[in-house]
C-alpha cells in the first residue's frame, strides 16, 4: 500500500522584498509566522503498518527549522529573493537528501496565502 504522510512545522522570520515595485508593502521590513507542510510518499511496511516513523521526520525536519527561525531569510545564502515561492523549493532542498521520500513543501506565509512546490 502506497501512502502520503505529511508534518506541520511553524516557525518566525522577517524578511523583505526590495526588488518590489516602489510603494508596495512587501518591500518594508516585515514578519511571518511561516506554516508549513512536509508531504512524504512512500509504501507501507505491512509488518508494521506505517512506512516511516513520525520521530524521524520530526528528527529530520529539525535542523532545517533551526536555520530559519527568528532569522533574517534575505540574508541565508539561497534565499535573497525570499518570496514564498523561492522558500517552498528552498526548503524542499534542503531537505530532500536526508528525506528522498519527500514529493511536497506547503508553505502559508499567511493564513490565507500559502503555495506548493512538487517538482
Ligand atoms: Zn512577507
Amino acid at each position: 500500500m502506497r501512502t502520503r504522510i505529511l508534518r506541520k512545522f511553524s516557525f518566525d522570520a522577517a524578511h523583505d522584498l526590495p526588488h518590489f515595485p516602489e510603494g508596495h508593502k512587501c518591500r518594508n521590513l516585515h514578519g511571518h509566522t511561516y506554516q508549513v507542510e512536509v508531504v512524504l510518499e512512500g509504501e507501507v511496511d505491512p509488518a508494521v503498518g506505517y512506512f516511516m516513523d513520525y520521530g524521524d521526520l520530526k528528527k529530520a525536519i529539525a535542523p532545517v527549522e533551526a536555520k530559519l527561525d527568528h532569522r533574517y531569510l534575505n540574508d541565508i545564502p539561497g534565499l535573497a529573493i525570499s518570496t514564498a515561492e523561492n522558500l517552498a523549493k528552498w526548503i524542499y532542498d534542503e531537505l530532500k537528501p536526508g528525506l528522498p521520500e519527500l514529493v511536497m513543501i506547503r508553505l502559508y506565509e499567511t493564513p490565507q496565502n500559502g503555495v506548493e512546490y512538487a517538482p
